[in-house]
């Protein structure tokens, strides 16, 4: 059994301006220690996933069906202090903007010392101690001296290394960071990003990291899912994904990655926008944008199939797949591009460059 299976999962937003379909039928699982990537432009219902996750979508936004079993159980029919005492505890999340992750009026030592009183019963001066050890681990210098300081206290680099304290702070099974290096430098995301996947290798917890940037997936992950219009639209173990993808919209993704080295002006970028998903394209979401696009395009919804044989994921087990017409035989023409490995990459960051239409 998996850490984590979510099946069939579909979650709505009710506005104004109609249903926003945000996640629609999506089935992944995560392996206890995995560390899982979800990637896709601002849209995709990578984060609205993971509010699932943790049971927080708030209205207008609703879960309609499907599954989220954790350690087998059933978390969307748990009763709300079951699932509060997963929350935090089990199941923890490091948010993109931790300015407003953390409490102003507390320092920032009480708060983590506090969450570990409330889920694992310290005595006050256990948790003091406890929290101390761990802001030194996240790498806070002088950390019983900064204990008591207030969040304004911290720089924006110390603040997210706090909410990694607090994440971590109750040894969860699944940690979901969503951007968790957006807000910061390049130079402070890197240490973070590196503090981050040793204290899981350490704390033997599972990851399931959400970003924009498949540079940053390339550092950590071990497995990806690519989501595009609320849907997956490629599945992959990380290294076949940058060195074999398989739908044309990851392709768009990888050719807009910069690389040291490239001697183009400009970096590529996929035409156009994510759809509205009051009302997204007819077919395959992705057709407008899509440089291969065909009517068959415009006709049919892929679904995620096994890429070697074309049959449907969902029946056969793979573990690369994509939501391609050009999976099914229902294209007339071919995807069109080619990538090159770099061998002589010394680094974890993604080494192939694409060629083809999608340039
Ligand atoms: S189904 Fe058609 S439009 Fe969609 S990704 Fe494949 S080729 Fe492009």
């Amino acid at each position: 059994m998996a850490l984590l299976e979510v099946e069939d999962l579909t979650v709505n937003f009710y506005t104004q301006d109609g249903t926003v379909n945000a996640v629609d039928n999506l089935t992944y699982s995560i392996e206890r220690g995995e560390k899982f990537g979800v990637v896709g432009e601002s849209g995709a219902g990578k984060s609205v996933t993971a509010l699932s996750l943790m049971r927080l979508i708030d209205s207008p936004g609703h879960i309609e069906s499907g599954e989220i079993r954790f350690k087998g159980q059933d978390i969307l029919s748990m009763s709300e202090d079951e699932v509060r005492s997963i929350r935090g505890n089990e199941i923890a999340m490091i948010f993109q903007d931790a300015q407003t992750a953390l409490n102003p009026v507390y320092s920032v030592g009480e708060q983590i010392a506090e969450a570990m009183r409330h889920h694992l019963d310290y005595s006050k001066s256990e948790a003091k101690e406890e929290t101390i050890d761990l802001l030194a681990k996240v790498g806070i210098p002088e950390a019983r001296k900064r204990y008591s300081d207030y969040p304004h206290e911290f720089s924006g680099g110390m603040q997210q290394r706090a909410i990694i304290a607090m994440a971590l702070s109750c040894d969860p099974d699944l940690l979901i960071c969503d951007e968790p290096t957006t807000a910061l430098d390049v130079t402070i995301e890197a240490k973070i990003l590196e503090e981050i996947e040793s204290l899981a290798e350490e704390f033997d917890t599972a990851i399931q990291l959400i970003t924009h940037d498949l540079g940053v997936i390339a550092e950590i992950c071990d497995r990806v899912m690519v989501m595009y219009g609320g849907k997956p639209v490629e599945k992959a173990p990380v290294e076949e994904l940058f060195y074999d993808p398989k739908h044309p919209y990851t392709v768009g993704l990888m050719s807009s990655i910069p690389r040291i080295g490239d001697s183009t002006d400009r970096l590529q970028t996929i035409p156009g926008k994510m759809p509205d998903l009051v009302e997204l394209p007819p077919g395959c979401s992705f057709h407008p944008r899509c440089p291969y696009a065909e009517e068959a395009c415009t006709l049919s919804e892929p679904e995620l199939l096994d890429t070697k044989t074309g049959k449907p994921a969902s029946e056969v087990g793979t573990n690369h797949s994509a939501a391609c017409l050009a999976y099914s035989g229902d294209l007339t023409g071919e995807l069109d591009y080619s990538v090159t490995v770099n061998e002589d990459s010394k680094s974890n960051a993604p080494a192939s460059q694409i060629t083809g239409d999608n340039q």
